[in-house]
């Protein structure tokens, strides 16, 4: 597995891959990996035959009151991981050449940024689009893998593919969770023993509303308390509760056709965010109630 760390040496070295014809698929983390990164690593090497794992803690997506600093970033053991999982480079930039002193072009979306963490982080997105492009610019892909645990992020990078003709395209994977129930999220390392016990709420209050919209809840209103009531309980405090519609994420009146549940929710400083979709009145949904009633998440 080859180690990576300047652009240009990234972009001659997948300009060889696809000179030899093979297709690459890009998984962007900001390292700390778990088993939610490794499932999108997986899932990258069976859509490519090259796989790169890019790992950049990004400045740009961090507001400045935000854990930039102290994120973790514990590389040898991401190498590790990524080599075991089959990757055939790891892309790992400096900040200082991937943002010059006089850096002073940016990618923004502007609709489906404005709501849900858009709202509580104003320029995070704008951090994310414009990271996206320029690890897209290194690494060259036909393909990149991203989590539907930052569904929002999803959504929006999709959106500007589309809008900006982007020849890749774009695989989501689905949510990986601890055994009861938390989504895997490299700032879990941050909860005390109090709060991860707490921070089950937030995944158990959305399974919950998912049950209760399935047994026919049609009410915006209670949904949404019972998901803040459970998360408080457990001790959390809210920064969002909102129902969108999955693929425009506006607000919903009522509860009908694809829906999406979004939470934002503090434990102690650690700001958790987790989602759960919701196809409404469809009968797949119905039949597959008991079926996921009786699952662990
Ligand atoms: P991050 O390193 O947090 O920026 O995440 C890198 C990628 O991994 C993003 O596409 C995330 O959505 C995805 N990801 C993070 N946590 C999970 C998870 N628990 N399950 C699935 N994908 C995840």
């Amino acid at each position: 597995m080859k180690i990576i760390k300047k652009i240009k040496k990234m972009q001659t070295y997948s300009v060889s891959l696809r000179k030899k014809g093979m297709s690459i698929a890009v998984v962007p983390t900001m390292g700390c990996l778990h088993e939610g990164h490794l499932k999108l690593i997986d899932t990258a090497r069976s859509h490519a035959a090259a796989v790169i794992v890019t790992i950049f803690v990004n400045p740009a997506q961090f507001g400045p009151k935000e854990d930039f600093s102290k994120y973790p970033r514990p590389l040898r053991s991401d190498f590790a991981l990524c080599r075991k999982h089959g990757a055939d480079a790891v892309f790992a930039p400096q900040p200082d050449e991937m943002y010059p002193a006089d850096f002073s072009t940016w990618v923004e979306e502007l609709a489906l940024s404005k709501g849900l963490c858009g709202k509580s982080r104003p320029s995070h997105f704008k951090g994310v689009t414009t990271v996206v492009t320029k690890l897209f610019n290194a690494t060259l892909p036909d393909f990149a893998v991203f989590g539907r645990k930052d569904f929002q992020q999803a959504k929006i990078i999709g959106r500007m593919v589309r809008d900006l003709n982007f020849p890749v395209k774009i695989v989501l994977e689905d949510i990986v969770r601890e055994k009861d129930g938390l989504a895997k999220s490299s700032r879990n390392i941050y909860l005390s023993d109090n709060e991860r016990r707490g921070a089950i709420s937030i995944s158990r209050s959305l399974k919950s509303a998912k049950l209760a919209i399935l047994d026919g809840e049609k009410k915006i209103g209670t949904v949404r308390k019972n998901i803040v009531s459970e998360i408080e309980g457990g001790g959390g405090r809210i920064d969002y509760v909102e129902i969108v519609g999955s693929e425009n994420l506006e607000p919903v009146k009522k509860i009908s056709g694809k829906t999406l549940i979004a939470v934002a929710s503090f434990f102690g400083k650690t700001r958790l965010i987790d989602n759960i979709e919701i196809v409404a009145g469809l009968a797949r949904d119905r039949n597959s109630k008991s079926e996921y009633r009786n699952s662990k998440r």
